[in-house]
């Protein structure tokens, strides 16, 4: 048998044929070459998707990665019209299903409710069901007193025109948690965007992922808009929100001096605190600091910061405001920012897949502004994010120490809290009798 195959083989090279079979197989890896950097265009192109979403997303609102770090599939975005934006325009910016937009489009130029003026506010609630984006409602102003509402009825639009005074109303709601804040509040009746902005005032005081305990409450007095029909169709401020954990309670006053909104505590003293424990949503804390075996190095090593472990991509906060000392490669961090924020307190940011947009040596940036996104970079074993507090040049424990505070009311802004804190006071217990 093998005799036979030789000499059909050897035949079969007599024939002069194989020149044949080389061109074949060169063409063969052509199109495979193709094929292959296609599939690479198209990686790329959808990974620069996902950058620019974040890029204009990057903190007009951290509101989108707070509703991730409560669990919600839920996503609200509160888009600014600009000029030359169409409604499919924006919503191809959020990543929204195509086939959604197009049938959503088709039912809005029926109803030839498309206008859509520079200026003007959409509101887009998303929920995101087996990977698909889907849009649940839509909100926005075509004039004055106008507005159009979409609402999702199962795979259908219903799109209707409103013309309406909208009435202001004050509610309180509450509830005690049972799995987590955001579906507790749900079941109070919470609009989803509430719960983020609830999440987001209590951020700095409360960590939803570690010290959310079952029996824990909350409490929220806020603003609705309702129509003649007494229909909630927008959501106004949060005027007093308070919450039962870690064994005691926080409560915190919607208080606005010299056109600067703020919380505060009964003691007036300002709940943003200057630097954050974890400048970073949805992580897990993989590894703190202190002695331990370097992943890398092998040996015994003083781990001078605390590690936690997220996807590439997951931006990365400033954890207070200051001015970029770095923002370069440095050392076994891969791509670092550190930040200085006042004489006493810096911070470090290391293994970045990239930085921030505008992220650079002595920029000024404000706290919660993106400095850069999470990577392996440097001496790294896998994506996260190693971030260091040091204290008059000395790294310190950012899970142990005293946060620094913001700022207290003094004086007359201390005097006008106080009148504005007895109201609330009071509106909230007649609220609360109804
Ligand atoms: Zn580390």
């Amino acid at each position: 048998m093998l005799a036979v195959k030789i000499t059909n083989f050897l035949s079969f090279l007599n024939q002069k044929k194989y020149p044949f079979y080389f061109f074949i197989i060169g063409i063969s890896f052509v199109v495979y070459a193709v094929i292959l950097n296609q599939i690479k265009t198209y990686t790329e192109l959808k990974e620069n998707n996902f950058n620019s979403f974040l890029k204009s997303e990057e903190f007009k609102n951290i509101k989108g990665f707070v509703f991730e770090n409560i669990k919600s599939p839920y996503k609200e975005y509160s888009h600014t019209v600009e000029k030359n934006d169409t409604l499919e325009k924006v919503l191809k910016t959020y990543n929204i299903d195509n086939g959604e937009i197009s049938n959503l489009i088709s039912e809005i130029i029926k109803k030839k409710l498309f206008n859509i003026s520079a200026g003007a506010q959409i509101q887009i609630i998303t929920k995101k069901e087996k990977g698909i984006k889907k849009i649940i409602s839509l909100f926005y102003p075509i004039d004055a007193i106008t507005s159009v509402e979409v609402k999702r009825n199962k795979d259908t639009f219903q799109v209707s025109k409103i013309i309406l005074k909208l009435n202001k109303k004050e509610i309180v709601l509450s509830n005690t948690i049972k799995n987590n804040l955001y579906s507790s509040a749900i079941k109070a009746g919470v609009e989803p965007n509430i719960i983020v902005e609830f999440a987001n005032i209590f951020g700095f005081e409360v960590d939803f992922q570690r010290d959310i305990r079952r029996g824990d409450t909350f409490e929220i007095y806020y603003e609705q808009f309702v129509d003649d029909d007494n229909v909630v169709r927008r959501t106004g401020k949060i005027i007093y929100a308070s919450m039962f954990v870690n064994n005691k309670e926080i409560s915190l006053y919607n208080f606005k001096y010299k056109n600067e909104i703020g919380f505060y505590d009964v003691g007036g003293k300002s709940v943003i605190k200057t630097l954050m424990k974890t400048p970073i949503n949805g992580a897990r804390l993989s590894s703190s600091f202190g002695m331990r075996k370097h992943p890398i190095l092998g040996y015994n090593k003083l781990h001078q910061g605390t590690d936690f472990a997220a996807q590439t991509g997951t931006p990365i906060m400033a954890s207070g405001s200051g001015v970029i000392l770095r923002a370069q490669k440095y050392k076994g961090y891969g791509n670092y920012v550190s930040i200085k924020h006042n004489s006493t307190y810096v911070t470090a940011y290391g293994h970045m897949s990239k930085f921030g947009r505008g992220i650079k040596k002595g920029v000024r940036i404000n706290q919660g502004r993106i400095i850069g996104y999470v990577g392996s970079t440097g001496m790294s074993t896998g994506p996260h994010l190693h971030y260091e507090v040091l204290k008059n040049g000395k790294r310190i424990n950012s899970q142990r120490m005293k946060l620094p505070s913001g700022k207290i009311l003094n004086n007359e802004a201390r005097n006008r809290f106080e009148v504005e804190r007895i109201k609330i006071d009071v509106r909230l217990g007649e609220l609360k009798k109804n």
